[in-house]
């Protein structure tokens, strides 16, 4: 029999009520067999998820400060799902045993796996689903590096006489024994890996949206479900910002040919969006371009000096002192006598004052500054390299809003167009991006 592998989000398993639907979910297709569960996140606009409690839990211990406070919020978020459900559950010895680890600085993602890893337990007891931890099946080399022969095979091993699994997200186990998370929202790629250890037909990821849309909801109203989106346009998207999707949950799956399917948790009805492979993509291709996502805080290093396009040598050295640095740049836009680093400006506190004496020593530029508060805008879309005027429509659009165009870079395989603009710039430029080519095509 085929299996799918279903990932749900914090969102989706926030409260009793959602774990509900998730289970109504699950139970509607006996082919849901293996179930990757986040911890609970928000059950309205301001509130916490349990991940970042567990964060501030960290924090307090690290700082000497007293947690009990904290954590008694946390342990009520589970005890309150367990008896709204009213299930025959103690998660007591577990309370016990993660309060005193806390208190021993058993480590920052050590703090935060708990989030997942209690929601799991609660999840399996509900669904009468087997409990395998991820610290027996994920690993990580001791320089922290994702190891996924390893983890296929152990997963594999252990899953292999077992009907029904929930295995928590977002972390795993070094080889040395330490509990390591993946970034952020990293229950994504835990999804993912599960679904290529297991063939799956197709990986399923809930959520609190009807799919992948054009746009990111908060900004744009009403914004469009995008029904298919390749690979690459999805990286390209979650790598600029467009959350709903780990951007490294793409390559477990990607080369198995698995189709991830987003769906809505509170909508389950809805198609929501395929991802699928480029070949399939390029048949169902239908608009120009297919989303539209982006981040703010970058900054640019402007540097002017004449001539440099005859000066060999002029782009390593200046590639030298990033490397030096430790710096690695987003995106380097350059004409004959100009070029400019994109850089995020996270990655450059503390260190502006040396990388731009260290410029001006090596490469005695004409003219050198820093601009802060950009943002980069990335419009995506697999149909845009053979439409012309596509980069005519996007430059009309932000000119007609009146936006100023800092940067224009456009990748060789003719993706995406990305354009930097002021932050204060960043709501309405992909608001009438969006106008332009969503709503008029
Ligand atoms: P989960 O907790 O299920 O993992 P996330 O919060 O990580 O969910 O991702 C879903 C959220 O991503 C949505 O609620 C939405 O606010 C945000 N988002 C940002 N960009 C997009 C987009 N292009 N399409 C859909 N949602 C987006
Ligand atoms: N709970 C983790 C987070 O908040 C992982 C996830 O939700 O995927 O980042
Ligand atoms: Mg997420």
């Amino acid at each position: 029999m085929s299996v799918k592998v279903v990932k749900f989000g914090g969102s989706s398993l926030a409260d009793a009520n959602q774990f509900r639907k998730v289970a109504d979910i699950i139970k509607a297709d006996p082919e849901r067999k293996f179930v990757v569960p986040s911890a609970p996140g928000k059950r309205y606009s301001d509130d916490i998820k349990v991940t970042d409690m567990l964060y501030s839990c960290y924090e307090l211990s690290a700082s000497g400060k007293s947690i009990s406070e904290q954590f008694e919020k946390i342990k009520e978020r589970y005890n309150g799902i367990i008896s709204d459900l009213g299930i025959e559950l103690s998660l007591q010895k577990e309370f016990d045993e993660i309060e005193y680890c806390l208190k021993a600085k058993s480590g920052r993602d050590y703090a935060a796996s708990r989030g997942e890893y209690l929601n799991g337990i609660i999840l399996a007891n509900y669904l009468g689903f087997e409990f395998v931890d991820a610290a027996e099946v994920i690993f990580f080399d001791d320089n922290g590096a994702f190891m996924l022969d390893k983890t296929i095979e152990a997963i594999r091993e252990r899953v292999k006489d077992l009907e029904n699994v929930v295995i928590p997200g977002f972390y795993g186990i070094t080889l040395n024994g330490t509990i390591k998370t993946f970034s952020r929202g990293g229950s994504d790629v835990t999804g993912s890996i599960v679904a290529r250890a297991v063939r799956a037909k197709i990986y399923e990821n809930w959520t609190d949206v009807s799919g992948f849309l054009v746009a990111d909801p908060r900004i744009v109203d009403n914004a469009k479900v995008i029904k298919t989106i390749t690979y690459k346009e999805l990286r390209e998207l979650s790598y600029m910002g467009a959350t709903v999707l780990h951007e490294d949950a793409i390559f477990p799956v990607r080369t198995a040919g698995i189709p991830i399917n987003i769906r809505n948790t509170n909508d389950p009805s809805a198609e929501g969006t395929m991802i699928v492979s480029e070949e399939t993509g390029e048949e169902i291709n239908k608009t120009t371009i297919t989303g539209i996502a982006g981040k703010k805080g970058f900054c640019a290093i402007n540097i002017e000096k004449a001539m440099m396009n005859g000066e060999i040598g002029f782009v390593k050295k200046i590639l030298d002192i990033l490397y030096k640095n430790n710096l690695s740049f987003e995106h380097i836009p350059s004409g004959i006598d100009t070029m400019t680093i994109v850089l995020s400006s996270a990655s450059l506190e503390g260190k502006e004052e040396a990388v731009i004496s260290q410029i001006r020593k090596e490469i005695q530029p004409d003219h050198l500054e820093v601009e802060h508060n950009i943002a980069l805008l990335a419009v995506v879309g697999r149909g845009m390299y053979k439409t012309r005027g596509t980069a005519a429509r996007v430059f009309a659009a932000l000119s007609h809003a009146r936006i100023n165009i800092k940067m224009i870079d456009q990748g060789s395989s003719e993706l995406n167009i990305i354009v930097g603009i002021g932050e204060s710039d960043f709501e309405d430029a992909i608001r009438c991006i969006y106008n332009m080519f969503i709503e008029a095509e």
